[in-house]
Protein backbone atom coordinates (compact mmCIF):
# COMPACT_ATOMS: atom_id res chain seq x y z
CA UNK A 1 0.00 0.00 0.00
CA UNK A 2 3.05 2.40 1.10
CA UNK A 3 3.96 2.61 -2.84
CA UNK A 4 0.37 3.44 -4.31
CA UNK A 5 -0.21 6.90 -4.52
CA UNK A 6 -4.12 8.33 -5.70
CA UNK A 7 -2.82 11.98 -4.79
CA UNK A 8 -5.37 12.06 -2.54
CA UNK A 9 -3.80 14.74 -0.98
CA UNK A 10 -2.35 17.04 -3.68
CA UNK A 11 -2.50 20.39 -2.89
CA UNK A 12 -3.42 20.33 0.81
CA UNK A 13 -1.21 21.14 3.66
CA UNK A 14 -1.22 20.06 6.99
CA UNK A 15 0.58 20.25 10.93
CA UNK A 16 1.52 17.29 12.65
CA UNK A 17 1.69 17.50 16.26
CA UNK A 18 3.23 14.22 17.95
CA UNK A 19 6.09 12.75 16.03
CA UNK A 20 8.63 11.62 18.47
CA UNK A 21 10.51 8.87 16.01
CA UNK A 22 9.62 6.54 13.66
CA UNK A 23 7.59 3.95 15.68
CA UNK A 24 5.23 7.44 16.69
CA UNK A 25 1.69 6.94 15.03
CA UNK A 26 1.48 10.61 14.22
CA UNK A 27 5.13 9.45 11.76
CA UNK A 28 2.46 6.95 10.38
CA UNK A 29 0.02 9.04 9.27
CA UNK A 30 2.57 11.44 7.84
CA UNK A 31 4.55 9.43 5.68
CA UNK A 32 1.34 8.11 4.39
CA UNK A 33 -0.14 11.98 3.71
CA UNK A 34 3.41 12.99 1.93
CA UNK A 35 2.03 9.80 0.01
CA UNK A 36 -0.97 10.89 -1.55
CA UNK A 37 0.70 14.64 -2.07
CA UNK A 38 0.26 16.42 0.89
CA UNK A 39 2.42 19.10 2.34
CA UNK A 40 3.33 19.34 5.83
CA UNK A 41 4.72 20.92 8.77
CA UNK A 42 5.71 19.18 11.77
CA UNK A 43 5.98 20.21 15.69
CA UNK A 44 8.19 19.02 18.16
CA UNK A 45 8.72 19.65 21.78
CA UNK A 46 11.47 21.80 22.45
CA UNK A 47 14.87 20.24 23.29
CA UNK A 48 17.42 20.39 20.40
CA UNK A 49 17.42 16.43 20.98
CA UNK A 50 13.83 15.97 20.04
CA UNK A 51 14.20 18.46 16.98
CA UNK A 52 16.95 16.63 15.63
CA UNK A 53 15.06 13.46 15.74
CA UNK A 54 11.80 14.99 13.80
CA UNK A 55 14.23 16.73 11.26
CA UNK A 56 15.76 13.20 10.71
CA UNK A 57 12.33 12.33 9.76
CA UNK A 58 10.37 15.02 8.19
CA UNK A 59 13.30 16.90 6.22
CA UNK A 60 13.25 13.78 3.33
CA UNK A 61 9.42 14.22 3.40
CA UNK A 62 10.42 17.41 2.22
CA UNK A 63 9.20 19.39 5.17
CA UNK A 64 10.67 22.51 5.74
CA UNK A 65 8.12 24.13 8.61
CA UNK A 66 9.77 22.09 11.76
CA UNK A 67 8.94 23.99 14.83
CA UNK A 68 9.03 23.95 18.37
CA UNK A 69 5.80 23.16 20.19
CA UNK A 70 5.38 22.05 23.62
CA UNK A 71 1.30 22.37 24.20
CA UNK A 72 0.92 23.20 27.42
CA UNK A 73 2.15 26.79 26.26
CA UNK A 74 -0.56 28.70 24.53
CA UNK A 75 2.22 30.90 22.58
CA UNK A 76 4.67 27.92 21.57
CA UNK A 77 0.81 26.96 20.28
CA UNK A 78 0.63 30.28 18.56
CA UNK A 79 3.85 31.26 17.47
CA UNK A 80 3.76 27.37 15.72
CA UNK A 81 0.69 28.21 13.70
CA UNK A 82 2.20 31.51 12.76
CA UNK A 83 5.36 30.01 11.61
CA UNK A 84 3.43 26.95 9.71
CA UNK A 85 1.31 29.94 8.08
CA UNK A 86 4.16 32.30 6.92
CA UNK A 87 5.82 28.95 5.60
CA UNK A 88 3.24 26.98 3.63
CA UNK A 89 0.06 29.14 4.00
CA UNK A 90 -3.28 27.90 5.18
CA UNK A 91 -3.77 24.36 6.75
CA UNK A 92 -6.54 21.94 5.78
CA UNK A 93 -5.63 19.49 8.31
CA UNK A 94 -4.39 18.94 11.67
CA UNK A 95 -2.92 15.91 13.59
CA UNK A 96 -3.01 15.70 17.29
CA UNK A 97 -1.28 12.96 18.13
CA UNK A 98 -0.08 13.59 21.27
CA UNK A 99 -0.42 12.49 24.75
CA UNK A 100 1.07 12.05 28.50
CA UNK A 101 0.96 11.13 32.02
CA UNK A 102 3.78 10.42 34.23
CA UNK A 103 5.08 6.91 35.26
CA UNK A 104 3.08 7.26 38.86
CA UNK A 105 -0.13 8.27 37.38
CA UNK A 106 0.11 5.19 35.04
CA UNK A 107 1.45 2.59 37.38
CA UNK A 108 -0.28 3.23 40.87
CA UNK A 109 -3.61 2.68 41.41
CA UNK A 110 -5.80 4.75 39.60
CA UNK A 111 -7.72 6.06 42.61
CA UNK A 112 -4.06 7.01 44.29
CA UNK A 113 -3.76 9.82 41.37
CA UNK A 114 -3.14 12.55 42.71
CA UNK A 115 -4.70 16.03 41.93
CA UNK A 116 -1.39 17.02 40.15
CA UNK A 117 -0.67 14.19 38.19
CA UNK A 118 -4.48 14.40 36.94
CA UNK A 119 -4.61 17.81 36.24
CA UNK A 120 -0.91 17.62 33.86
CA UNK A 121 -2.36 14.54 32.22
CA UNK A 122 -5.90 15.81 31.01
CA UNK A 123 -3.46 19.59 30.20
CA UNK A 124 -1.25 17.49 27.84
CA UNK A 125 -3.77 14.69 26.69
CA UNK A 126 -7.03 16.65 26.51
CA UNK A 127 -7.04 20.44 26.46
CA UNK A 128 -4.67 20.26 23.79
CA UNK A 129 -6.58 19.39 21.43
CA UNK A 130 -9.01 22.08 22.39
CA UNK A 131 -5.68 24.53 22.21
CA UNK A 132 -4.92 23.79 18.97
CA UNK A 133 -8.38 24.02 17.46
CA UNK A 134 -8.54 27.53 19.37
CA UNK A 135 -5.32 28.91 17.71
CA UNK A 136 -5.01 27.32 14.44
CA UNK A 137 -8.95 27.31 13.70
CA UNK A 138 -8.09 30.86 11.52
CA UNK A 139 -4.92 29.40 9.82
CA UNK A 140 -7.20 26.98 8.74
CA UNK A 141 -9.35 26.79 5.45
CA UNK A 142 -13.42 26.26 5.16
CA UNK A 143 -13.61 22.42 4.62
CA UNK A 144 -10.65 21.30 6.91
CA UNK A 145 -10.01 18.10 8.85
CA UNK A 146 -8.57 18.03 12.28
CA UNK A 147 -7.95 14.27 13.71
CA UNK A 148 -6.93 13.09 16.91
CA UNK A 149 -5.91 9.73 18.70
CA UNK A 150 -7.61 7.87 21.45
CA UNK A 151 -7.86 4.26 22.65
CA UNK A 152 -10.38 1.93 23.98
CA UNK A 153 -9.61 2.50 27.68
CA UNK A 154 -12.08 5.68 26.98
CA UNK A 155 -15.04 3.88 26.81
CA UNK A 156 -13.74 0.28 29.01
CA UNK A 157 -12.09 -0.49 31.80
CA UNK A 158 -8.75 -1.99 30.43
CA UNK A 159 -5.92 -2.97 32.81
CA UNK A 160 -2.72 -0.12 33.93
CA UNK A 161 -4.37 2.35 31.27
CA UNK A 162 -5.57 4.10 34.39
CA UNK A 163 -5.69 7.98 34.60
CA UNK A 164 -5.42 8.29 30.27
CA UNK A 165 -8.52 6.00 30.21
CA UNK A 166 -10.31 9.07 31.85
CA UNK A 167 -8.54 11.53 29.68
CA UNK A 168 -9.21 9.45 26.73
CA UNK A 169 -12.90 9.08 27.33
CA UNK A 170 -12.61 13.48 28.11
CA UNK A 171 -11.03 13.84 24.60
CA UNK A 172 -13.53 11.99 22.75
CA UNK A 173 -16.36 14.13 24.31
CA UNK A 174 -14.28 16.72 23.13
CA UNK A 175 -13.93 15.67 19.33
CA UNK A 176 -18.14 15.71 19.38
CA UNK A 177 -18.11 19.23 20.62
CA UNK A 178 -15.86 20.74 18.30
CA UNK A 179 -16.97 18.86 15.56
CA UNK A 180 -20.34 20.49 16.33
CA UNK A 181 -18.89 24.08 16.47
CA UNK A 182 -15.98 24.03 13.89
CA UNK A 183 -18.34 21.61 11.69
CA UNK A 184 -21.13 25.46 11.95
CA UNK A 185 -18.28 27.88 11.87
CA UNK A 186 -15.87 26.41 9.13
CA UNK A 187 -17.23 23.31 7.73
CA UNK A 188 -14.74 21.53 9.86
CA UNK A 189 -14.49 18.50 10.50
CA UNK A 190 -12.95 16.81 13.40
CA UNK A 191 -12.87 12.65 14.18
CA UNK A 192 -10.84 10.31 16.33
CA UNK A 193 -8.33 7.43 15.05
CA UNK A 194 -9.32 4.54 18.09
CA UNK A 195 -5.66 2.49 17.16
CA UNK A 196 -5.11 -1.03 18.51
CA UNK A 197 -2.14 -1.39 20.59
CA UNK A 198 0.96 -0.43 19.03
CA UNK A 199 4.75 -0.21 20.67
CA UNK A 200 5.66 3.04 20.77
CA UNK A 201 7.37 5.32 23.31
CA UNK A 202 4.30 6.50 25.17
CA UNK A 203 2.84 2.56 24.73
CA UNK A 204 6.42 1.53 26.34
CA UNK A 205 4.79 3.77 29.85
CA UNK A 206 2.10 1.49 30.10
CA UNK A 207 2.58 -1.41 32.41
CA UNK A 208 2.59 -5.06 30.85
CA UNK A 209 2.14 -3.70 27.41
CA UNK A 210 3.44 -6.71 26.11
CA UNK A 211 0.42 -8.11 27.43
CA UNK A 212 -2.39 -6.15 25.78
CA UNK A 213 -0.08 -7.06 22.28
CA UNK A 214 -0.32 -10.59 22.67
CA UNK A 215 -3.78 -10.34 24.07
CA UNK A 216 -5.13 -9.03 21.20
CA UNK A 217 -4.41 -11.13 18.34
CA UNK A 218 -6.24 -14.02 20.98
CA UNK A 219 -9.66 -12.21 20.74
CA UNK A 220 -9.75 -9.87 17.48
CA UNK A 221 -12.08 -11.04 14.94
CA UNK A 222 -8.76 -10.48 12.30
CA UNK A 223 -6.82 -12.17 14.94
CA UNK A 224 -3.81 -9.90 15.07
CA UNK A 225 -2.41 -6.61 16.13
CA UNK A 226 -2.78 -3.79 13.77
CA UNK A 227 0.35 -2.87 11.69
CA UNK A 228 1.57 0.90 12.04
CA UNK A 229 0.68 1.79 8.04
CA UNK A 230 -2.97 0.25 8.98
CA UNK A 231 -3.01 3.42 11.21
CA UNK A 232 -1.38 5.72 8.44
CA UNK A 233 -4.14 4.72 5.52
CA UNK A 234 -6.95 5.02 8.20
CA UNK A 235 -5.75 8.34 9.09
CA UNK A 236 -5.44 9.40 5.46
CA UNK A 237 -9.29 8.54 5.16
CA UNK A 238 -10.34 10.89 8.18
CA UNK A 239 -8.10 14.03 6.84
CA UNK A 240 -8.95 13.55 2.99
CA UNK A 241 -11.85 13.83 0.90
CA UNK A 242 -13.12 10.32 1.49
CA UNK A 243 -14.33 10.85 4.68
CA UNK A 244 -16.31 14.25 3.62
CA UNK A 245 -19.29 13.45 4.89
CA UNK A 246 -17.77 12.20 8.90
CA UNK A 247 -17.29 13.98 11.87
CA UNK A 248 -17.51 14.08 15.26
CA UNK A 249 -17.22 10.12 14.84
CA UNK A 250 -14.72 7.39 16.91
CA UNK A 251 -13.42 5.08 14.58
CA UNK A 252 -11.60 2.06 15.59
CA UNK A 253 -8.88 0.46 13.97
CA UNK A 254 -8.04 -2.02 15.77
CA UNK A 255 -8.77 -5.25 13.97
CA UNK A 256 -12.28 -5.28 15.02
CA UNK A 257 -11.94 -6.35 19.12
CA UNK A 258 -13.49 -3.69 20.10
CA UNK A 259 -16.78 -5.15 18.78
CA UNK A 260 -15.90 -8.42 20.75
CA UNK A 261 -17.83 -9.05 23.85
CA UNK A 262 -15.80 -11.64 25.72
P1 LIG B 1 4.56 8.70 20.89
O1 LIG B 1 5.27 8.71 22.20
O2 LIG B 1 5.32 8.42 19.69
O3 LIG B 1 3.76 10.06 20.70
C1 LIG B 1 3.33 10.88 21.77
C2 LIG B 1 3.72 12.28 21.41
O4 LIG B 1 3.25 13.21 22.40
C3 LIG B 1 5.24 12.47 21.34
O5 LIG B 1 5.59 12.97 20.08
C4 LIG B 1 5.54 13.48 22.42
O6 LIG B 1 6.61 14.33 22.08
C5 LIG B 1 4.22 14.24 22.45
N1 LIG B 1 4.07 15.06 23.65
C6 LIG B 1 4.04 14.66 24.95
N2 LIG B 1 3.94 15.74 25.76
C7 LIG B 1 3.89 16.83 24.94
C8 LIG B 1 3.79 18.23 25.17
N3 LIG B 1 3.72 18.75 26.41
N4 LIG B 1 3.77 19.07 24.09
C9 LIG B 1 3.86 18.58 22.84
N5 LIG B 1 3.95 17.25 22.56
C10 LIG B 1 3.97 16.40 23.61
O7 LIG B 1 3.38 7.60 21.09
P2 LIG B 1 2.11 7.26 20.19
O8 LIG B 1 1.68 5.91 20.67
O9 LIG B 1 2.38 7.48 18.77
O10 LIG B 1 1.03 8.30 20.72
C11 LIG B 1 0.33 9.18 19.87
C12 LIG B 1 -1.14 9.20 20.27
O11 LIG B 1 -1.71 7.93 19.94
C13 LIG B 1 -1.39 9.42 21.75
O12 LIG B 1 -2.53 10.24 21.92
C14 LIG B 1 -1.71 8.02 22.23
O13 LIG B 1 -2.48 8.02 23.40
C15 LIG B 1 -2.48 7.51 21.04
N6 LIG B 1 -2.66 6.05 20.97
C16 LIG B 1 -1.59 5.22 21.01
C17 LIG B 1 -1.79 3.85 20.95
C18 LIG B 1 -0.63 2.90 21.01
O14 LIG B 1 -0.85 1.71 21.26
N7 LIG B 1 0.59 3.33 20.78
C19 LIG B 1 -3.08 3.33 20.84
C20 LIG B 1 -4.15 4.21 20.78
C21 LIG B 1 -3.94 5.58 20.85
Amino acid sequence: MKDISLGLMNGKRGMIFGVANDRSLAWHIAERLHAEGAELAFTHLPPPKMERRVRLLAEPLGATCIVPCDVTDDTQIRRAFQEANRQIGPLDFIVHAIAYANRAALHNPFHTTSRADFAQAMDISVYSLVALCQHGLRYMNEGGSVLTLTYLGAVKMLPNYNVMGVCKAALESAVRYLAAELGRDKNIRVNALSAGPVQTLSAAGVEDFDRILRHYPQKAPLHRNIRPDEIGTSGLYLLSDLSSGVTGEIHYVDCGYSTVGW
